[in-house]
């Protein structure tokens, strides 16, 4: 039995018998690494996003950068981004050597504004300073406005990146997050707290097969050992060629085990996490605001359950649940205020007026698919006591 009061983290993995037996298995099997489970594994990723092509690799954070060098992002480039996200989301520009800049939020999505995109678009158009590629976030699994970025890349001729590490599970109405019918690419994460885990792991979705190859050869050391992508006419039987300067990036045969038998779980995670949302909404005290989804037909995975409260109490609510014995975190610190960044990116505060807000009053309380009903309220009723205590 757990003690009455024993600590709640604000997330965590969630693993049965069958995740242990197929990961066993594949140890057991002819391959460690490069063998059918990571090939199966995209297939299965493949098959429930409805898109083309898909490549698993060893993080999401591999995963961009591939997309990025995918797209042809070179050096002087520039990439855009929000700043509420994991610096994943823009490190994968400057590996490529390209600048970096970030669009605000919206303040009730918590996604990319696309009222400030539009208008930071128009004035990088004057200055010649459009960016190559615009890389979105479904911030928490809620789906970003697809179509209104997707119409703006027409215009701007920009290349979309999704970073839908919170969003493998999410649906835009009827379609798939992961499918990249509105964008270039599409990246999701699996790391230990995401919608599926296989410890660490990612994704790349597209329709497009050159990108496809470019993507399943860039994380094998750029080495292409298909012969039918040789660039030389060489029929000896041993023959493979290096083309690009790639990485290793690849997903071995342990972690797509793991991942094949969490991706069977999808659906079940996704339900009940949403389930715990909902009674969250419910029952929370009034003064909380909390994340809105765009459309009405759209699902969000819930990765993380984002709260906000008036900024004079975020850091005393975040430390009484630290003393209760319950887990908190804040998803995310934005990314300019780095130390690193700070050193790379010159932004104007001005026009990240929301992020700032969001940083300000946003707390991540415990949601994952094995908490139980007793830990649920035991969140709610400290919460709820805590507002009691200081309204
Ligand atoms: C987790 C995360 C990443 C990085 O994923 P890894 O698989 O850990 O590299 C990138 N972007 C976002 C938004 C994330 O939450």
């Amino acid at each position: 039995m757990k003690k009455k009061n024993s600590f709640i983290p604000y997330s965590r993995h969630y693993c049965d018998r069958k995740d242990i037996k197929n990961l066993i298995n594949a140890l057991k099997s002819n391959y460690v690494s490069q063998g059918p489970k990571q090939k199966e594994f995209a297939n299965n990723l493949r098959k429930i996003t409805k898109s083309k092509y898909v490549t698993v690799l060893n993080s999401a954070t591999s995963a961009l950068h591939t997309a990025c060098a995918s797209l042809g992002l070179k050096k002087n480039d520039i990439l855009w981004t929000v700043p509420i996200t994991w610096p994943a989301s823009a490190n994968c520009g400057l590996y490529c050597g390209a600048k970096i800049d970030f669009v605000d939020i919206d303040e009730t999505t918590y996604n990319i504004c696309t009222k400030k995109l539009l208008k930071k678009l128009i004035y990088s158009k004057k200055k010649k300073i459009l960016p190559k590629i615009l890389v979105v976030v479904h911030l928490a699994g809620n789906p970003c406005d697809l179509k209104k970025i997707k119409n703006l890349s027409k215009k701007f001729k920009f290349k979309i990146i999704e970073d839908a590490s919170h969003a493998l599970g999410s649906f835009y109405n009827n379609m798939p997050i992961g499918n990249p019918k509105y964008s270039d690419a599409v990246v999701t994460s699996f790391g230990p707290l995401k919608s599926i885990t296989s410890a660490e792991g990612g994704a790349i979705f597209t329709n497009n097969k050159k990108n496809y190859i470019f993507n399943e050869i860039f994380r094998q050391s750029g080495v292409q050992k298909n012969k039918d992508y040789f660039y030389l006419k060489n029929k000896s039987y041993w023959w493979n060629e290096q083309q690009v300067l790639g990485y290793n990036y690849k997903l071995s045969e342990l972690h797509a085990s793991l991942g094949i038998s969490q991706l069977k779980k999808l659906k079940l995670f996704v339900k009940k996490r949403n389930k715990l949302s909902e009674i969250y909404e419910k029952k929370l005290c009034k003064k909380i605001r909390f994340q809105k989804s765009l459309n009405k037909n759209f699902i969000s995975a819930r990765h993380i359950f984002i709260i906000r409260v008036n900024k004079s109490l975020r850091s005393k609510l975040f430390n009484f649940l630290i003393a209760n014995n319950i887990g908190a975190s804040v998803n995310y610190i934005p990314i300019y205020k780095y130390p690193y960044y700070k050193k790379v990116v010159k932004v104007n505060l001005k026009h990240l007026k929301e992020s700032e807000n969001y940083y300000s009053e946003a707390i991540s309380i415990p949601l994952f698919y094995g908490m139980t009903k007793l830990e649920h309220s035991r969140v709610i009723n400290v919460i709820n006591k805590f507002f009691d205590k200081y309204l």
